[in-house]
C-alpha cells in the first residue's frame, strides 16, 4: 500500500467492512489501525500495518435538492456526488483538485480548494458527522454537539476515530460552465501582483515555472457561470479519460524533461478569458489517470508549506531559492492564496497568506533538500500540509500528535511525528 506519491510503501493488512457493525468490530479488534479513503492523500498519513478501508461505506443517505444538503456515509466519492448533485444545481463550496477523494478523507484532511479566502476550508460547510471512537461508541457531532470532537476531527488525520457518514451544505449553481481569465506573469512579482489585483474573482491558482530564472507563470482566475435561463438544469461533462498504463522509467522526469515541458506550457496560446467545463477547471489532473507512474517506481514527495501574508513573498522567492541551489527541479509547482482560518478549525492547513505546492522526483538528494526547506518554512513561521508529507520534520505541521485522538487510531504519519523523525 502507499499514497498516491508511492511513497513511502509498505505491506498493509486491510480490512473493509460494508457497515457501521462490521466498522465496530474492525476497531475494537484492532489496537492499532487507520481509516483509509481514496488513499489520494500523497505520503504516509493513510499507511499503517492495518487500514479500514471506507470504500465500501459508498451510500449516499439523503439528498435535499431543495436546500442543498447532502447526507452520505464517508466512502462516498466526490465523483460520484457531482453526478446526482450537479444536475439537480449543485456543486461544492469547497473542492480540493481531484474528485476522486471520499467525503471522510475531505473532512480528515479539511481540504481547501482554490476559493480559500472566500470559501474556507470543507469543514466551513460541514453540518455535522458521525464518527466511531475508540471504544466503538457512535458519536454524533456538529458545532452544536460533542463539538471539541467535532473540531478535532476536522483535519485531525483520522486520529479521532473513524467517520461513518456526514452531511453537509452545498453551493447553488445555475450551470456547468466556468468562466476562466488568464493572467501570463513574467516573474514572481507580477504572479503575486495578479492575486492582489483580482481579488473580486472567488477561485485563483498560479502554476509557476521553477526552471525559469524569473519564476514565471500563469495564474488563472474563475468564477461560476451564471447561465441565466439558457442550459436548464446543468449537467456535469466529465474531460475523457487517458491512462498511464506502466511506471515511467526513473531518470523519465528530469530537468531538461521538466525544462521543456515548461518551455511549451508556459508559451500556450490562452485566451484571455473561456468558458470551460466544472470538470476542466477543477479537476484537470483527473483526466490522466495514474499520472502518478511519471515519477517512477521510487514515487515522488509533494512538498506544500503555507506561509503569514507578511513573510509571503519574499518567503516563497527564498525557498525558491533555496531550491534552485539544489540539483532538485519540481515538476509541478502550484500557488495559491488563503484568508483568515476559523479559530476553532485548529488543525487546518491554511493560515491567511500563501501556500506552495511542489512536486519533486524521489532521488536520493531530495531528503536533504526538504531538511533545508523545513528550517526555513519554520523560521518564516510558516507551516506545511500533513496529508501530502512523506519526511518533514515532526514539528512542521504545527500539531501534537499526543494532544488529541486515541492511540488506537495511529498513521504511519503519526507514529512517525510522535516518534520525532
Ligand atoms: C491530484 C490531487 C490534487 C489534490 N488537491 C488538493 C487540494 O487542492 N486541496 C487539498 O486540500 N487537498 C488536495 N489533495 C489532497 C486530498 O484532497 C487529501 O489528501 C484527501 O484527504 C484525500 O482523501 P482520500 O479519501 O483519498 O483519503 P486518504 O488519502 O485515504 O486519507 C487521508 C486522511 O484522511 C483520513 N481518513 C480518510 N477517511 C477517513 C474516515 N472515514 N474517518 C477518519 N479519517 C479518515 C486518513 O486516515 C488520512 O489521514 C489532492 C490530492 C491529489 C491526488
Amino acid at each position: 500500500m502507499a499514497g498516491w506519491a508511492n511513497y513511502p510503501r509498505l505491506q498493509a493488512e486491510v480490512f473493509e467492512p460494508n457497515d457501521r457493525v462490521g466498522v465496530r468490530s474492525v476497531v475494537l479488534d484492532n489496537d492499532r489501525i487507520i481509516a483509509r479513503g481514496n488513499g489520494k492523500s500523497y505520503g504516509d498519513a493513510a499507511l499503517a500495518l492495518k487500514l479500514l478501508s471506507t470504500l465500501r461505506l459508498n451510500r449516499v443517505l439523503a439528498f435535499d435538492a431543495e436546500n442543498g444538503i447532502v447526507e452520505c456515509e464517508a466512502g462516498v466519492l466526490l465523483s460520484d456526488l457531482l453526478k446526482i448533485i450537479v444536475p439537480k444545481g449543485w456543486f461544492f463550496h469547497v473542492t480540493p483538485g481531484t474528485k476522486a477523494i471520499t467525503v471522510g478523507g475531505a473532512i480528515a484532511s479539511d481540504v481547501h480548494g482554490k476559493n480559500h479566502p472566500t470559501a474556507g476550508c470543507f469543514s466551513n460547510h460541514l453540518i455535522s458527522f458521525d464518527l466511531m471512537t475508540a471504544s466503538g461508541e457512535i458519536k454524533s457531532c456538529s458545532r452544536s454537539e460533542n463539538t471539541d470532537l467535532f473540531w478535532q476531527t476536522c483535519g485531525g488525520m483520522g486520529w479521532t476515530g473513524v467517520v461513518l457518514s456526514a452531511k453537509f451544505n452545498l453551493l447553488k449553481i445555475t450551470s456547468s460552465l466556468m468562466r476562466q481569465k488568464s493572467v501570463k506573469a513574467k516573474n514572481l512579482e507580477e504572479i503575486f501582483r495578479a492575486f492582489k489585483e483580482n481579488r473580486d474573482w472567488p477561485y485563483a491558482a498560479a502554476w509557476v515555472d521553477c526552471t525559469n530564472a524569473d519564476w514565471r507563470g500563469w495564474v488563472l482566475f474563475a468564477t461560476h457561470e451564471d447561465a441565466g435561463e439558457k442550459e436548464n438544469p446543468p449537467v456535469f461533462f466529465e474531460a475523457s479519460k487517458r491512462n498511464v498504463p506502466f511506471f515511467a522509467p526513473s531518470w523519465f522526469l528530469n530537468r531538461i524533461s521538466i525544462w521543456v515541458n515548461n518551455y511549451f506550457y508556459f508559451n500556450k496560446k490562452r485566451a484571455e478569458e473561456e468558458r470551460v467545463t466544472l470538470d476542466k477547471y477543477f479537476y484537470p489532473l483527473d483526466a490522466l489517470q495514474n499520472w502518478n507512474r511519471f515519477y517512477g517506481r521510487r514515487g515522488f514527495v509533494q512538498y506544500q508549506f503555507c506561509l503569514p501574508e507578511e513573510n509571503a513573498f519574499d518567503g516563497v522567492r527564498q525557498m525558491l531559492e533555496t531550491i534552485r541551489q539544489s540539483k532538485e527541479t519540481p515538476f509541478l509547482t502550484v500557488l495559491k492564496c488563503h484568508g483568515e482560518r476559523p479559530p476553532e478549525a485548529v488543525h487546518s492547513f491554511p493560515i491567511r497568506g500563501y501556500s506552495l505546492a511542489l512536486d519533486f522526483p524521489r532521488t536520493s538528494g531530495i531528503f536533504e533538500l526538504v531538511k533545508k526547506l523545513d528550517t526555513l518554512v519554520w523560521e518564516l513561521d510558516g507551516k506545511i500540509y500533513l496529508t501530502k508529507d512523506a519526511c518533514s520534520a515532526p514539528q512542521m505541521g504545527r500539531v501534537n500528535p499526543a494532544g488529541f485522538g486515541e492511540k488506537k487510531f495511529t498513521s504511519l504519519l503519526r507514529e512517525r511525528i510522535t516518534l520525532g523523525g
